[in-house]
């Protein structure tokens, strides 16, 4: 395979400056996230999608529209490509036979946090970076220390005490430094920044440009797996909102390649949190702009226990811009549904990917969900990564 990234430069996500896109970078100088930006119109003159469709199945199949320039830096494990499944059984119980679930817990690490390390490490690799701190709710400290690990990179990681205890175990035995912290992902973000004033490279959510890379990846594949053509709903558990920008970046950019068949609309984006803690349903609600910070954050579903997002407002944008919708729904209704998909599918959802599809049955019974949509809910990850 002939590797080239179309990579042109980096643009803010509020301002619009541009950035040079081949040194180490951060956010914005007016704090706002980076967006990687691509040339396009040479992309889609050099490759077509069938060449695409014909490659190895994992996320590096898009690398033109990836941000890694060189195959020698890619550090993976064959990451990418996880299963559209149908969900027919659990589906009908709720109103949706159709239903299809991204299962992201066969990735690396069991979640798709693996997605974001995969394209964040190898590119950081690439740009000369040695070590690098974060903070995290447990997954993407697993995942980047484990990437981290391969790469031949020191992590740094701050995470919160109540954090999956498995991803404690995955970060130490990766050889990373664990800082454990008695509080929220914020308080932990206040110990990553103490690293980075020393000189980490600074790996937080957003604000180094290319974890959301990684993640588009899963929005390439839902449309690749529907024969490119995109459905009608896609309902994304939202914590730090990168999964749900990265998939409405990807369609984007599908749509701009001319990729996508027949699509005159693009899919209804919908935001899913727990009612313990919904800034962005608040927000959505309220039609407010970006989020209030939402204080002593409580759920099951720890990896969308996030109080304020740094990409707040691009989260609200896309559900907005896609007709879509923001909800929270209760731990009570995230547990059950993890019961019953499994029952009824052999489908060990996260508590995260429950949340997705207890939102999906609350949409279908309030007809927001018509009879006969086409329905993409993401499983995150792995149930058996929550089994303490
Ligand atoms: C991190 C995480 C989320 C939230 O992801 P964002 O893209 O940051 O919103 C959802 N589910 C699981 C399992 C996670 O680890
Ligand atoms: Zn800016």
């Amino acid at each position: 395979m002939r590797w080239r990234s179309y990579l042109s430069h980096l643009e803010c996500s509020r301002c619009g400056t541009t950035y040079e896109a081949d040194v180490p970078a951060n956010v914005c100088v007016c704090g706002k996230p980076l967006l990687s930006r691509y040339d396009l119109p040479a992309m889609g003159a050099a490759v077509g999608r069938d060449e695409i469709a014909a490659r190895p199945p994992t996320l590096w199949r898009y690398h033109e529209m990836l941000p890694v320039r060189s195959a020698e830096n890619v550090v993976g494990f064959g990451e990418g490509m996880t299963p559209l499944v149908p969900a027919p059984t659990i589906g009908r119980a709720i109103g949706v036979p159709g239903l299809l679930v991204k299962d992201e817990g066969v990735l690396p690490t069991g979640t798709f946090k693996a997605r974001g390390a995969a394209v964040g490490v190898s590119r950081a690799r690439e740009l000369g970076v040695r070590r690098f701190a974060m903070p995290t709710n447990g997954n993407a400290g697993a995942a980047w220390a484990t990437y981290g690990a391969r790469a031949g990179l020191d992590a740094l990681v701050a995470m919160p005490l109540g954090a999956p205890r498995v991803t404690r175990r995955e970060v130490t035995l990766a050889g990373g430094r664990l800082e454990l912290v008695d509080g929220l992902i914020g308080d932990a973000g206040k110990v990553a920044a103490k690293a980075v004033a020393e000189g980490y490279f600074d790996a937080a959510t957003l604000r180094e440009p290319y974890r959301l890379e990684g993640k588009k990846t899963m929005g390439l594949e839902i449309a690749e797996q529907l024969g490119w053509a995109v459905p009608d709903v896609i309902v994304y558990p939202t914590g730090g909102g990168v999964g749900l920008i990265g998939i409405d970046k990807a369609l984007a950019e599908l749509r701009q390649l001319g990729w996508l068949d027949g699509a005159t609309r693009l899919p209804r984006l919908v935001s899913v949190q727990a009612t313990g803690c919904a800034p962005i349903v608040r927000a959505f609600e309220s039609g407010a702009a970006e989020s209030e910070p939402w204080t002593d954050g409580a759920t099951v579903a720890f990896g969308i226990n996030v109080g304020k997002a740094l990409g707040d407002f691009l989260v609200l944008d896309a559900v907005r811009r896609s007709s879509g919708t923001a909800l929270a729904v209760e731990d009570a209704a995230i547990v059950d549904m993890q019961r019953r998909c499994y029952a009824a599918e052999g489908i060990f959802l996260c508590p995260e990917g429950a949340a997705a599809l207890a939102a999906v049955e609350d949409l279908r019974a309030r007809r927001w969900i018509a009879e006969g949509e086409t329905v993409v809910a993401l499983n995150t990850g792995t149930g058996l990564k929550y089994v303490s």
